[in-house]
C-alpha cells in the first residue's frame, strides 16, 4: 500500500506562478518593489471588494503593523481570542502591551460576545479601557461579525480582524478580511493560498495603506539622506514572492471549492457515527472556506475512543492530523495574563482534531483516510 505522507495542508501551485517569477527576473525587480507586488495587491483588493491591501512578508508582521496603526503602545491592554495560533497574540508583546484573553463561544469557536463584554467592563473597572480587540476567523469560519462589532462600537474599541485562515470566507456576502478596523491575511505555506511566506494588511483608506508601506520599509522620511523620525520595520513582501501570489490568485476560488469538498467528504464519512461531529458554520449567513476541516470526538459516546486514539491511528498510517490550537491562556508564556470566559476553548481543545484538508488531496488519499476511520468504527462496534 502507498504510504506517502498525507499532509494536513500543503502548498498547491496553480501553474502560472513561475511565469510571474520569471517576469521579476526578466525585469530585474528582485526587490520589495515591482509589478508583481502591485498586481497581487490589486488582485486581492478586487477579490475582497473593498479596502486597500499592503503585501507584507508574513501574517505576523501584518498583525504587528495592525496594532501599531491602531495606536497600541507599551502598557496598553489588548483583548485577544484565546483559541488561536500564537501569531495572533505575539505582536501584542512585541509592542510591550498586555494581552487579555477571551474565551470562544460554541457556534463559531471564535470570540464569545458575552465573555468579551464582561472583560471590557471589568478592565474598565480596574482602570483601563482596552486599546484593541483581536478577533480571529478560526479554520475559515467567520466570527460573530455583528455582535462583536456592536460591542466594539459601544465601547469605542477598534477591531483587528485576523483572517489569516479565512481568505475566501464571507459573512452575509461580504468577504473576510474586510470586517476589521484593520484586517490581516497570511500566505504562509499551509494557508489556502501561499507565497511560501507572506501576509497582508487590509486598511480602509489609501492614507493607512501609505502609512503601512512607510512603516514596513524602515520608516524612511522623504529626504535624500536617510532620515528617520520613527521606528521602522523591514516587513515588505518581495516582488519575487508576490509573483507566486499572483499565480495563486488565479486558483483561489478553485482552492476554496476543493477545501469545501473535503469538508463534505468528512461530513458524509461521519454522518450517523455516534460521538463524532464535524465543525461547520452555524447558519446560511456564514460561508466558510473550510481551510481545515475539524471534528470533535466525545469519548462518552464512542465507548472511550478519544481524539488521541484517532490521532495515533492516523499517524500510524502516515496521515497528518493535529489537535486544535492550544488556547493561549494555557500556554506557559501567556498563563499569567488575564482570561475571561467559561472554558469553552479548553473543552474544544480537549476533544478537537484537525484533519487533512488540502486542495491537492487525491481520491487515493481520501480512500486511505476513509479506510482508517472505517477500521476505527468497526473496532468500536465490536467493543
Ligand atoms: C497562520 C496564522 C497567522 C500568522 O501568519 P504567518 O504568515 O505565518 O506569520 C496568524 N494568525 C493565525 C490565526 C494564523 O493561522
Amino acid at each position: 500500500m502507498n504510504k506517502n505522507k498525507i499532509w494536513l495542508s500543503s502548498p498547491h501551485m496553480g501553474g502560472n506562478e513561475q511565469k510571474f517569477i520569471q517576469e521579476a527576473f526578466d525585469t530585474n525587480w528582485i526587490a520589495p518593489v515591482g509589478a508583481n507586488i502591485d498586481a497581487f495587491e490589486l488582485g486581492l483588493e478586487l477579490y475582497l471588494g473593498t479596502g486597500y491591501v499592503t503585501a507584507l512578508n508574513s501574517g505576523t508582521a501584518a498583525i504587528h503593523l495592525g496594532l501599531i496603526l491602531l495606536g497600541v503602545k507599551a502598557g496598553d491592554e489588548v483583548l485577544c481570542q484565546t483559541l488561536t495560533f500564537s501569531a495572533s497574540a505575539n505582536p501584542i508583546l512585541y509592542q510591550g502591551a498586555i494581552p487579555v484573553f477571551i474565551d470562544s463561544e460554541p457556534d463559531t469557536w471564535n470570540l464569545c460576545p458575552m465573555a468579551l463584554e464582561e472583560a471590557i467592563v471589568d478592565r474598565i473597572a480596574k482602570g483601563k479601557l482596552p486599546k484593541a480587540i483581536i478577533a480571529v476567523a478560526l479554520y475559515g469560519v467567520p466570527y460573530k461579525i455583528e455582535e462583536i462589532r456592536i460591542i466594539a462600537n459601544n465601547y469605542n474599541i477598534p477591531i483587528l480582524e485576523d483572517s489569516a485562515e479565512a481568505l475566501g470566507s464571507s459573512y452575509k456576502g461580504k468577504r473576510c478580511g474586510t470586517f476589521g478596523d484593520v484586517s490581516t491575511l497570511s500566505f504562509n505555506g499551509s494557508k489556502i493560498i501561499t507565497t511560501s511566506g507572506g501576509g497582508a494588511i487590509v486598511t480602509s483608506t489609501k492614507e493607512l495603506k501609505d502609512r503601512s508601506i512607510f512603516l514596513a520599509t524602515q520608516a524612511k522620511e522623504n529626504a535624500p539622506h536617510y532620515k528617520h523620525c520613527e521606528v521602522g520595520y523591514n516587513y515588505r513582501m518581495s516582488n519575487v514572492l508576490a509573483g507566486i501570489g499572483r499565480g495563486q490568485m488565479e486558483v483561489l476560488d478553485k482552492h476554496v471549492d476543493s477545501r469545501r469538498k473535503m469538508h463534505e467528504f468528512y461530513f458524509d464519512l461521519f454522518k450517523g457515527i455516534k460521538g463524532f461531529s464535524v465543525y461547520m458554520v452555524p447558519n446560511a449567513d456564514y460561508f466558510a472556506n473550510y481551510w481545515l476541516t475539524t471534528i470533535l470526538i466525545d469519548p462518552s459516546e464512542t465507548k472511550g475512543m478519544t481524539k488521541e486514539t484517532v490521532r495515533l491511528k492516523l499517524l500510524e498510517e502516515n496521515i497528518d492530523c493535529r489537535p486544535l490550537w492550544k488556547p493561549m491562556h494555557l500556554q506557559p508564556i501567556y498563563s499569567n495574563y488575564p482570561y475571561y470566559g467559561k472554558h469553552v476553548a479548553e473543552s474544544l481543545f480537549d476533544s478537537g482534531l484537525c484533519l487533512p484538508s488540502g486542495s491537492n488531496l487525491s481520491d487515493e488519499d481520501r480512500d486511505r483516510i476513509k479506510a482508517v476511520f472505517i477500521d476505527l468504527f468497526e473496532t468500536q462496534k465490536k467493543k
